[in-house]
C-alpha cells in the first residue's frame, strides 16, 4: 500500500522564498495541513507577495541561465559598441591619412570628408557621429589634426624600431626658416633595412635657438639620444651649407 503524504509546500516558495523571507510560514518551513480550505488557501497563497516574488526570482533565474547574467550581458552589449566605436575611429584615422598623404588640407576638407563617407553609406561612422556628436565633434578641426599627431606618432615609432634594428646609420639635415621665422633643422636617415635594401627616411623637423654648427650638433644628438637611437651607429653625416655646420672650428665634425 502506497502512504500518500498530507503535508504540503510551494515547491518555488521553498526554492526562493525562505531567502526572500527568512521567518518561514506555512508552505515554505511549514507545510500546508488545512485540506477542508484547500482550494481557498491555495488561491490566498497564489497572489500573496511572498509567492509572486519567489516566482519572479524563479523566472529570472531561468532567464540567466539561458542568456547569461545581467553584467554579462550588459558585457557583452559594451564590447558591442566598444567595436562599433572603433572601427567608426580606425574610418575617421585612414580619413586623416589619406588627405595626409595626398598633401591635402586635412583642417578644411576633413568633415567634407566623412559627410561624404557618411552618405554613401558607412552606417556604423554615421551612428557613431550622431551618438558622439551630443559631448564630442570629431570632425572638427581639433580631432582632425589630433588624428594626424596620432598617425604621425605611430608612423614614426615603426621608421625608429627598423632605424634602431639596423647596424649603421648616417644622417643628413637641413635648416630652413619657418613662416614664424623659425629656425628648423629638418633630420633624415639613411640605413640599410632588414631585407638588405638602403633606405632613407625623414624623421623630423626640430627647432633651433642658432644656425651655428655647436647648435646644430647639440640638436642632433639630443634627437638621438630623445628617441634612443645609437650614436656609436653613425657612420657618416651629409649637410647642405657645409660650411656652416662644420663651422669655422669644425665643431661638428670633430664632436
Ligand atoms: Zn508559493
Amino acid at each position: 500500500m502506497i502512504k500518500i503524504s498530507k503535508e504540503l509546500f510551494c515547491k518555488v516558495c521553498r526554492k526562493r522564498g525562505i531567502s526572500l523571507q527568512r521567518t518561514g510560514g506555512t508552505w515554505i518551513s511549514k507545510p500546508f495541513t488545512n485540506w477542508k480550505k484547500a482550494i481557498e488557501k491555495m488561491k490566498i497563497h497564489a497572489k500573496s507577495d511572498i509567492h509572486l516574488l519567489s516566482c519572479e526570482a524563479e523566472m529570472a533565474a531561468a532567464t540567466a541561465l539561458q542568456e547569461g547574467s545581467v553584467i554579462q550581458q550588459l558585457q557583452q552589449i559594451n564590447d558591442e559598441e566598444k567595436l562599433k566605436n572603433r572601427m567608426a575611429i580606425k574610418a575617421l584615422i585612414l580619413c586623416t591619412h589619406f588627405l595626409a598623404r595626398r598633401h591635402i588640407p586635412h583642417t578644411t576638407n576633413f568633415d567634407e570628408l566623412i559627410d561624404l563617407i557618411v552618405s554613401c553609406g558607412a552606417e556604423d561612422l554615421k551612428g557613431f557621429l550622431e551618438r558622439a556628436r551630443l559631448n564630442a565633434t570629431y570632425t572638427s578641426k581639433v580631432a582632425v589634426v589630433e588624428f594626424v599627431e596620432a598617425v604621425g606618432l605611430w608612423a614614426e615609432e615603426c621608421l625608429l624600431k627598423r632605424l634602431r634594428q639596423a647596424s649603421h646609420f648616417s644622417i643628413m639635415a637641413d635648416e630652413c626658416t619657418d613662416v614664424t621665422t623659425t629656425e628648423e633643422l629638418s633630420i633624415f636617415f639613411r640605413w640599410v633595412d632588414m631585407d638588405g635594401q638602403p633606405v632613407e627616411h625623414f624623421l623630423d623637423i626640430v627647432p633651433l635657438k642658432a644656425t651655428d654648427a655647436k647648435t646644430i650638433y647639440s640638436a642632433l644628438v639630443e634627437f638621438m639620444k630623445d628617441k634612443n637611437i645609437q650614436i656609436s651607429k653613425l657612420v657618416g653625416m651629409g649637410f647642405d651649407g657645409a660650411a656652416t655646420s662644420l663651422g669655422n672650428t669644425m665643431v661638428c665634425r670633430v664632436s
